[in-house]
């Protein structure tokens, strides 16, 4: 076939030396280059020598019919071009067609070994992508491991996850929960850019049958790139979601939290990602069951085993650092000591267990009583307190009095009896009382005195 750029690129050579050779001079240098020319490209490019000749001759006839410009004794020259043109080419590829043909199927050959090894370069070059695409998966992982290692903060671990997966796999929305201190539900942890109140929607209570407690039970990780061919995810389709994420943070057979995505495109994970991700919840898995537990332990040791109140050296520590605020801050701190008015003989005429169980109830109407930024203790024995920042005395002994209330009017069983128990309460307030923690409680202890003093039931402030 004809190459046209390669037709025009003859046509034009030919017109540029024809050009020359119009012009006055010795026209056989006109003829012996062009003939050279094109002796020379006839090997190699046909096509072109072919027009080149043929415009050539061309404009050879036209000079001389229309501008009768040639001399006479350049014919001879003209027609030994077009003999040379046409026979010189024709004569050598002849002559050495054997070795042309030789040399055209060793270039073939040549040709497609290099054709094949380009192909492999490309391959090559494709594999190395893929490769140094893993590698960063695994430097990422490599990081997310050595940085797993490094915390026991439950959160801090939560939000390493968190930032590794937008980092890694770059997903539009997903949420992070994980399993409640008494194991009964799942509790979000971190959202990231995603509707929150969507993902409560799914019921996160383990005996529940809602989505994820359902998933959780399976146990493994469930990636739905299309839930139009789930029939079970098919609710999901109402919440506009179209492809759908879970996987599990699973220790010993138990999920100790999960990692939901999802999106409202279809296919918004690969399948090579998805493993990566999987490799990836494993090693998260790990870090935060490590840290859950030195929470659980944490926890334990600042905790009283029988109320589940803070323990007395937590509540000391607290009040401490509680005070250094207040201080800073210019603000009220104020403390509440509480005692269970004739304790030792509710014990004497109920027994221990019901004494016990007094004091469990009692702990818990005072945490019902109080707020978030309360702290609440056993101090010791039946003895009681609450730290309350950003307190005045009189606010305190609004609370104080709520709880005096509070047990006061409740009621509590022993087997089919119910009784009745009573509390003082003994309060002091940072900075008027006190200034110091060791002070501050000593004088709550003497309001508290007071109260016991003047009949018991009742709440004392300092000053008495
Ligand atoms: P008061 O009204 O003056 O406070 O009289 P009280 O009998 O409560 O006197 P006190 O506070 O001195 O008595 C403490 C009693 O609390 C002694 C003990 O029998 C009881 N108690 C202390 N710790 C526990 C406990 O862990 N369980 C039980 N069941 N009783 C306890
Ligand atoms: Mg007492
Ligand atoms: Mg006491």
């Amino acid at each position: 076939m004809v190459n046209l750029p390669q037709k025009f690129g003859g046509i034009l050579l030919a017109l540029a030396i024809l050009g020359l050779a119009l012009l006055p001079g010795p026209g056989s240098f006109f003829i012996c280059v062009p003939v050279f020319f094109i002796g020379f490209l006839s090997f190699t490019y046909p096509v072109i020598a072919n027009w080149f000749l043929g415009s050539y001759l061309l404009g050879l006839v036209c000079g001389r019919v229309f501008f009768h410009h040639y001399q006479q004794n350049w014919i001879v020259s003209e027609f030994m071009a077009l003999l040379i043109l046409f026979w010189v080419p024709t004569f050598i590829r002849n002559k050495h067609s054997e070795s042309w043909k030789k040399f055209s199927s060793i270039f073939n050959s040549r040709k497609e070994e290099f054709d094949k090894f380009r192909g492999g370069v490309d391959t090559l070059k494709k594999e190395n992508t893929q490769i140094e695409k893993q590698l960063r998966q695994i430097e990422h992982l490599y990081d997310v491991i050595k940085e797993a290692g490094s915390t026991l903060n439950v959160q801090e671990m939560i939000e390493l996850t968190k930032e590794f997966t937008e980092r890694m796999f770059d997903l539009p929305h997903f949420i992070i929960a994980v399993l409640s201190n008494d194991g009964k539900k799942y509790e979000i942890r971190i959202t990231s850019g995603c509707d929150e109140p969507l993902f409560r929607s799914f019921e996160l209570d383990l005996e529940s049958n809602g989505l994820a407690p359902l998933l959780a039970r399976e146990k493994k990780p469930i990636w739905v790139s299309s839930v139009e061919k789930e029939g079970r995810f098919s609710k999901l389709r109402s919440l506009a979601i179209q492809s759908f994420l879970f996987l599990p943070f699973l220790v010993q057979d138990r999920v100790i939290g999960f990692l939901c995505s999802y999106s409202p495109n279809e296919n918004f994970l690969d399948n090579e990602k998805f493993s990566n991700f999987q490799v990836f919840c494993n090693q998260i898995s790990i870090g935060l069951q490590k840290s859950l537990l030195y929470e659980k332990v944490q926890k334990l040791s600042i905790t009283d085993g029988l109320t589940k109140l803070y323990s007395h050296r937590y509540f000391k520590q607290r009040l401490e650092e509680e005070l250094i605020l207040a201080n800073r801050y210019n603000s009220n701190l104020s403390l509440l000591i509480l005692d269970i008015d004739h304790f030792k003989h509710y014990n004497d005429t109920y027994g221990h267990v019901a004494g016990d169980y007094v004091l469990m109830e009692v702990a818990k109407l005072l945490k019902d009583q109080s707020d978030v930024t309360h702290l609440v203790a056993r101090y010791g024995g039946e003895e009681m307190v609450l730290i309350a920042p950003e307190t005045t005395k009189e606010q305190a002994i609004e609370l104080a009095e709520k709880i005096r209330w509070a047990v006061e009017s409740n009621a509590f069983a022993v087997g089919r009896e119910t009784t009745k128990v009573t509390v003082s309460i003994g309060v002091a307030t940072f900075p008027h009382d006190a200034l110091t923690n060791l002070d501050l409680i000593s004088k709550a202890d003497k309001a508290l005195y007071a109260a016991k003093g003047r009949g018991r039931n009742r709440i004392v402030a300092y000053p008495i």
